[in-house]
Parts: structure tokens; sequence; C-alpha cells
């Protein structure tokens, strides 16, 4: 069993996908190919926003987009504490401060009362100024955008939507990538929406940022390559990982979705009355299933359990080990001290770090498969029980 099957999707789509890379074989352009500008136009279209604007990776896609704010040294720059590294990476890279905020204890996304509380804090007690939140969509769920957005808009602040494991999906009819001011996503083959290789992209309504972002991708290009008016980066999605997007597109929104919703349901249906903290969805929000991820029960040993399934074939993960405040690289015991915070030690974040444990899942998983795992996790929960 593969932890996300990337090789059961490619059988399936092979025709496409081998047709859309050979064209670009064919044709030999290979950075900013037509395919790219098609790509943009397509995903911004299915989310709903002006501007979509390709590049390199998740990473500098939230770098970018904060690039564009002027986001920098003396910047407090909200993340949630339970998260992957890049979420908080982008802005100390730029020298901001990463203030790390706990999550709710339900949705595992950054607790909206949390935040204003960090916020207040670092008004009443820091010099820094206010540079902007960075909500996570953790495991393809929404964040609370509704509360999230008031808090934001209360306090002036900037809003950035992390949706590098979210892509596809919404809260009632809106799509997420259209939550921030600036919204990123990742194309890292393993995200629901994947590629075969690195890309990300980025989106917003302001024609200004979108502007500035598409200079900072291509070297601080003025009106063309060779005239450089600011200090850019070089982050281009490549033709090639363009073509396949756009391969995997109407296969991704009209079937994958839905599939991985299914597998996801059939997960929640099936280990449903056990020890479990199972995944929890708000009503009205849709989830791309980036994961499925369960808490374990106090009386369970995570890594005896995690490698008792790994000898019955089940791959699994623990997304994520470490609360983002622990991390060496944000205390000043670092080797570049670029410090980051946080109010209090997180303790819902700490705890989901010891319990979580993340399931094969995917949209091609089998329903034998599913049914394989469950039947496994039950079986060591009532050894262990
Ligand atoms: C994967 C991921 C990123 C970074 O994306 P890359 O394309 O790998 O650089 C950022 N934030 C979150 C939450 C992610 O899961």
């Amino acid at each position: 069993m593969h932890y996300k099957d990337l090789k059961a999707q490619y059988n399936i789509l092979q025709n496409q996908i081998d047709e859309a890379i050979s064209e670009v074989l064919n044709e030999a352009s290979f950075i900013s190919g037509p395919q790219v500008a098609e790509l943009e136009t397509v995903l911004a279209g299915y989310v709903d926003i002006k501007h979509c604007i390709t590049c390199g990776n998740g990473t500098e896609a939230l770098t970018l987009a904060l690039m564009s704010w002027n986001i920098e040294e003396g910047d407090a720059v909200f993340v949630p504490d339970f998260t992957f590294f890049a979420s908080g990476e982008a802005p100390a890279s730029l020298g901001a401060t990463p203030i790390f905020v706990d999550v709710d204890e339900r949705t595992y996304n950054l607790d909206p009362d949390k935040l204003e509380a960090a916020i207040e804090h670092v008004v009443n007690n820091t010099n820094l100024r206010l540079g902007a939140v960075i909500a996570v969509d953790l495991y393809g769920l929404p964040a609370n955008y509704p509360s999230i957005r008031s808090v934001c808009n209360k306090y002036g602040i900037k809003l950035l939507e992390d949706c590098a494991q979210g892509f596809g999906g919404a809260i009632g009819d809106k799509r997420l990538c259209s939550f921030g001011d600036i919204s990123c996503t990742s194309f890292f083959p393993a995200k629901p929406y994947g590629c075969y290789g690195d890309g990300g992209a980025i989106f917003t309504d302001n024609d200004e940022w979108a502007e500035i972002i598409r200079s900072y991708a291509v070297h601080g290009k003025g009106t063309m390559k060779y005239d450089n008016v600011r200090l850019g980066v070089n982050s281009r999605l490549d033709t090639i990982q363009a073509a396949v997007l756009l391969a995997k597109f109407t296969p991704y929104v009209d079937f994958e979705l839905k599939e991985v919703n299914r597998i996801a349901s059939l997960y929640s249906h099936l280990l449903n009355g056990n020890d479990l903290v199972l995944p929890y969805v708000p009503s009205n929000y849709l989830s791309a299933w980036a994961m499925y991820t369960i808490q374990l029960p106090d009386y369970i040993d995570r890594d005896s359990f995690k490698s008792e399934l790994s000898e019955m074939g089940i791959p699994t993960m623990v997304y994520y080990p470490k609360p983002m405040h622990d991390q060496l690289a944000f205390s000043t015991d670092s080797p570049d001290q670029r410090k980051g915070y946080s109010l209090d030690d997180c303790p819902i974040t700490t705890n989901l770090c010891k319990k979580v444990l993340t399931l094969p899942i995917g949209p091609y998983m089998p329903q034998d498969d599913v049914q394989y795992v469950v039947s496994s996790v039950n079986r060591l929960l009532e050894n262990e029980g």
C-alpha cells in the first residue's frame, strides 16, 4: 500500500499527461511557454480571483506575497503553531518576527480568539509593527476565515492564506485560495493538486500587488527581463509542470476531489465508535483532504503503533511532530538567531504533536485498502486498550 498513490493516478491519466508533456518537448518552450499563462487563466477562473501568478514552489509563493507587502525586520507575522515549517520560514527569511499562535482543538487550524490575544500582546508589549496574519488550511480543511477576517479587519492587518494543502477546498460556494488578501498554494507532487516536480501559485484581486509579485518572481523586472527595477528572485513554474497541471485539472476538480471526500467519509464512518479522535469538518466546509489525520488515545504508544501498522504493510506519517515555537531555527540558539515566539507553550499544538497520526489516503485508494487500514487500526487498539 502507498501512503499516497501517485502512480495509480498517472496510470489512469497517462495518455493526457504524456501528450501534454510531449507537446512541450516539441515546442521546446520550456520556460514561460503558453501553457503557463493558460494554467494561470484556468486557475484564476476556478478560484474566482482576478490574478493567478505561478511560481517555483509554495514556499516562494508565500515569500513573494510577503515581499509585495514589504514585510521585513520589525514586522510581526502571526502564524499557526501547528503547520509545516515553510509557513513560518517565509516571514522569518525576510527578517520579520513570526508570532506562533495556538490552534483550535477541533479543526487544528488557527484559533481566532488566540490570534486576537497575540495581536493585543504585540500591540501592547512590543515595538513590532502588525505585518500580516498567515492562516493555513491544514490537512486541506479551510481555516475559520469568517472569524479570522473580522480579527484582521479590527486591527487593519493583512491576511495571507497558506493554501498549500487545500486547493479545491471551499466554504460554502467560495473556494480556497480566495480568502486571503493574497493566497498561495503549492503543486508539490503529494499535495492534493500536484505536478511532477516543484511548483506554486499566488492569487490576488489586487492589481498592484500582482504586478509587483510578477516583477519579484523574475529578478525584479521592469517593463522587460533586462530592465530591473528591484531586487527579486528567480521563481517560475516551468512549462512542463504547467502542462501536467493543465492535464490534471479537470480530473482533479470533477473526479478526484469528490473521490477523496468519499474515501475520507468512509474512513470516518468505519472508524467511528473507538477511542480515536477523528477529523472534524464544520458544516458548509469542504476539505481537499491532503491528509486524513487521527489522534491516538493516551494509552497508545505512537511509535510502536506506527511500526506495527508498517509491519502490516500500512504506511503512516506524523504531521507534525514538533510545534513551530519549539523549532531550533526560531530559537535564539539557532545559528542565524531568527527569533520567533509564542505567548504561551501552545498546549493544543503541543498535545497534537504527540498524538496525531496520518493514515494513507488518496482519490484512487481502493475501498478494500481503506477497510484493511480500519480493521488493522481497530485490532491494534483492542490489543492495547
Ligand atoms: C507544502 C507546504 C508549503 C510549501 O510548499 P512547497 O511547494 O513544498 O514549497 C507551505 N505551507 C504548507 C502548509 C505546506 O504544506
